[in-house]
């Protein structure tokens, strides 16, 4: 608890504003969450994309900064396309939880980006276009920034055990396809 605390003192986590505002189509608001820590030596090869159920990105924000969360990811995107980061992605996030990707690796948060897509998760609510071409954006920004990305999956692929998460449900992986052969989907 203590060491929580101090972390979470030293990162100094921002307050939510006062007055909500989405950030708007393809700008990027950073509201840094607590829940996150330092790396350990792992390089970054992965991406994870999940469903928030939360109904929006300010909600979502707002529980990634509730202390008894525990959770977060380093982005979330809104509806409209909108994005708030809530942790470096020098650092680890907390999203994937007890999880093993496709090479049998464990402890997938270790080696990996998480994104937030704010969607219901029930499989019908369709995610929005703005949604999948900032998706798109950020595997764009992740890719120059970390050549080394080479998966992008899910986290109910990658979630333990299987059929513990089932999100991003519904998400059309074809719109991430032409990523090809450099990166490699595993829905
Ligand atoms: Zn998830």
């Amino acid at each position: 608890m203590m060491l929580l605390l101090a972390s979470g003192f030293l990162i100094g986590p921002d307050a939510m504003p006062t007055r909500w505002q989405d950030p708007g189509y393809n700008r990027l608001l950073w509201i840094q969450g607590p829940h996150c820590d330092q790396r350990e030596d792992q390089v970054i090869d992965t991406i994870v994309l999940h469903a928030t159920v939360n109904e929006s990105l300010e909600s979502t924000t707002r529980w990634f900064m509730n202390p008894e969360a525990r959770v977060s990811a380093h982005f979330t995107v809104g509806k409209d396309g909108s994005i708030v980061q809530h942790v470096s992605t020098f650092d680890r996030a907390w999203h994937a939880g007890v999880s093993r990707d496709v090479e049998g690796r464990e402890r997938v948060n270790n080696f990996s980006i998480g994104i937030e897509i704010v969607n219901p998760n029930d499989g019908i609510e369709p995610f929005t276009e703005p949604q999948y071409r900032v998706v798109d954006n950020l595997v764009g920004m992740l890719k120059r920034r970390f050549p080394t990305v080479r998966y992008i999956t899910s986290h109910e692929y990658v979630a333990q055990p299987k059929g513990r998460k089932s999100d991003p449900k519904g998400f059309d992986w074809e719109r991430l396809r032409h990523w090809e052969p450099n990166i490699k989907l595993v829905p």
